[in-house]
């Protein structure tokens, strides 16, 4: 691998049970560096057969020395994690950055809320509880809250450090054995996280980890009979595909998918304190992020005021390698490039772009760069302001009043996050009620990207809730214990 670091793991293998294992076909796949095309190692090509053996794996970690680990314990392995994590953060940051083309600071802001993740899962492992149900005299009533048993995790390229975080941490916290399957373009750090899980101290067989591409290693983990619960963050058309998986074993199934996520500004809002989450939401991982702010609805009186100052922002912007740490980096894939381009195509009617960022000249032709656009007289109905782009593209949105905001903000197919820009707060309170979504941020946007707040969608964007508590109870069952004593 030609990222200097101090991590041992070999990526041409998987981790299963606590070893490393060349997967059963002996093939591999290459990973490559969106910021130069190179191609930084093989990766292990782990298919059906590997799949089986990390399930049983961590079958056999519940049966054995994993599901005997008492909260506490597990507790505190994953404060050991936690620890570990944060030792590792600029090394984990260099292995993201040249896997995802993230630059430094941000993937540096990743491994932290990885460490993050376990600090607080771990400080939660043995606080959640069942509860006593006042019932009929001579019965005493009371509830358990129990591991599904073994969970499957699929996970997308984007965020790798931080969906491990909330997904695999909140699985293991509550007892359950995981089987990770990170996606094809970008592995590195859930290897990394493996091996300092085992270091650690974690039992064999509670994480596996089977890199693999998605139609075969996640198919099938996603169709596994002995799996109990998935984890699926990804697109709303492989969401589908693993929601039916689940429907045919009747597992409960978390569906993390896409957005479409708006910010809102009326003409009292502080707008010095909006714009830099206004673009910054934007172009963060340059645009390849869930919750990326792809819209910015912007009332009638301050429009061309608010516009003027993301265009004099978006026209500093700077793209480069993710090394260089600039504010954007390359996008994951010359696939995932012509999708961007294609969109910028349609730019059509009053839609024109209102600024752009620059490419720096020594970034490598072969890296997969795009200049940060912000699109301005976009029509709430067009395929711009519909479609989820995934790249550093902002459309702005002209509105007239308050009822017309939220028709427009809810006007997707999806519904993940939206922010509200307003000193007025009895608007705030409205808007947080009316706003179809799983996160309203009022004032600011992404508050930080808190662990401890339950985020998830409606609509296409998915349901179930990870992150905070409410993961927990996502990855748990209830059992109801009725003891009749007379
Ligand atoms: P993707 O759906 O193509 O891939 C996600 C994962 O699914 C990968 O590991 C892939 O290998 C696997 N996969 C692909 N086909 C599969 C199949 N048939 N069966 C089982 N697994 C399969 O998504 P992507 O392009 O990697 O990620 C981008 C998408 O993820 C965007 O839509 C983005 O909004 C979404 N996303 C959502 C969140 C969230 O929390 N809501 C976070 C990050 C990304």
């Amino acid at each position: 691998m030609n990222v200097p670091t101090g991590f041992r793991f070999d990526p041409h293998k998987c981790f299963i049970g606590g070893r490393w294992v060349t997967p059963k076909s002996g093939e591999h796949m290459h990973l490559t560096n969106p910021s130069d095309g190179a191609v930084i190692c093989g990766i292990a090509r782990g298919g059906a057969e590997d799949i089986d053996d990390a399930v049983q794996a961590a079958r056999g970690a519940l049966n054995g020395k994993w599901g005997q680990t008492d909260a506490a314990s597990r507790g505190r392995i994953l404060t050991r994690i936690g620890q570990l994590v944060r030792e590792s953060v600029d090394e984990l940051a260099l292995l993201e950055a040249n896997d995802v083309g993230k630059p430094l600071s941000q993937a540096r802001a990743d491994a932290l809320a990885l460490a993050r993740y376990m600090e607080f899962y771990g400080g939660a492992a043995d606080k959640i509880h069942g509860e006593t149900i006042p019932y009929q005299n001579g019965y005493t009533v009371y509830t358990l809250r129990e591991p599904h048993g073994v969970t499957g995790h699929i996970i997308p390229w984007n965020y790798p450090m931080q969906i491990i975080g909330r997904s695999v941490g909140a699985a293991l916290t509550m007892g359950n054995a995981a089987v990770l399957k990170p996606a094809e373009e970008a592995c590195l750090t859930a290897l990394a996280f493996a091996e300092i899980a085992h270091e650690a101290g974690l039992p064999d067989g509670a994480l596996n980890v089977v890199p693999g591409v998605g139609e075969l290693a996640g198919s099938a983990l996603s169709r596994h009979p002995d799996v109990n619960h998935l984890s699926f963050t990804g697109s709303v058309s492989v969401g589908k595909i693993i929601q039916a998986a689940a429907a045919e074993n009747v597992v409960p199934v978390t569906l993390e998918l896409g957005g479409k996520s708006p910010q809102i500004v009326f003409p009292d809002a502080d707008f010095k304190r909006a714009l830099p989450f206004l673009v910054n939401a934007g172009i963060q991982n340059a645009g390849q992020t869930c919750s990326a702010t792809s819209r910015v609805l912007l009332h009638a009186d301050i429009h061309n005021e608010v516009l003027e100052m993301m265009a004099d922002r978006y026209r500093k912007l700077k793209v480069g390698p993710a090394t260089a740490d600039l504010d954007v980096g390359p996008l994951i894939s010359a696939r995932q490039k012509t999708v961007v381009s294609s969109f910028l195509e349609q730019i059509e009617g009053n839609a024109y772009v209102a600024a752009e960022g620059s490419i720096v000249e020594d970034a490598p032709a072969e890296g997969h760069y795009v200049k940060p656009t912000l699109i301005a007289g976009v029509e709430a109905s067009h395929v711009l302001a519909q479609d989820e782009i995934f790249g550093p593209v902002q459309v702005v949105i002209r509105f007239e009043n308050e009822e017309e905001a939220v028709a427009i903000a809810n006007g997707t197919d999806y519904g993940l996050v939206a922010g509200i820009w307003t000193a007025d707060g009895a608007r705030q309170m409205r808007f947080a009620r009316a706003i179809q979504s799983g996160q309203v941020f009022i004032n600011n946007y992404g508050a930080g990207g808190g662990v401890e707040l339950p985020f998830g969608g409606v609509g296409r964007s998915g349901h179930g809730r990870e992150k905070g508590f409410e993961a927990l109870y996502g990855f748990s069952t209830l059992k109801t214990v009725a003891a009749w004593h007379g």
